[in-house]
């Protein structure tokens, strides 16, 4: 378990690596992003390192503070012709400690709270972070290659449409 107020307070710096192995919910959102391939599902890693700040007012309170950097390349892929699109994420964030946050911690929309109560652990942290920054969708934006090669195979929906009008 890492000791954020220990951190903060010393000012010092943890940094590690993870596999998708201890990130079940990445891997769940990749899954549902179409990402299939097994070997860049196991190859993945995140880079993280959590360092202590000296300590932020915030409306007349002082907090203990924290510094979170996040690095990956997630193995995205086109939505719509699956051909890959890795995405480099290079992710920081700013925590200040405390159990209850104050209003003007809340009105701040640079540093996020890390509830000191709950045991929340660094992979949790990061995966947080990553699924927050994760696009909600990924696509070529141009038309993608293999779908214009199809293209001329299938029926133009408005031609089918005339068609059906000319039928009448
Ligand atoms: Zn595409």
């Amino acid at each position: 378990m890492v000791r954020y107020q220990e951190l903060a307070r010393q000012q010092k710096k943890i940094e590690g690596e993870l596999m998708l192995s201890s990130l079940p919910r990445l891997h769940e959102a990749l899954q549902e992003l179409g990402v299939s391939d097994a070997g860049a599902l196991s190859a993945l890693r995140v880079q993280y390192q959590v360092r202590g700040l000296p300590p932020r007012y915030f409306g007349g309170v002082s907090l203990p503070m924290l510094a979170l950097a996040v690095q990956s390349e997630l193995p995205l892929v086109c939505q719509r012709c699956f051909a890959p699109m890795p995405q480099a994420m290079d992710l920081q964030f700013e925590f200040a400690l405390c159990d209850e946050p104050p209003e003007a911690l809340l009105e701040d929309e640079q540093v996020d709270w890390l509830d000191t109560q709950e045991e929340t652990s660094v992979e949790s942290l990061v995966e947080d972070e990553l699924l927050m920054a994760l696009p909600i969708a990924v696509m070529h934006e141009e038309a993608c290659t293999d779908l214009q090669q199809t293209a001329g195979d299938k029926p133009n929906p408005f031609a089918v449409l005339k068609q059906l009008k000319l039928d009448k």
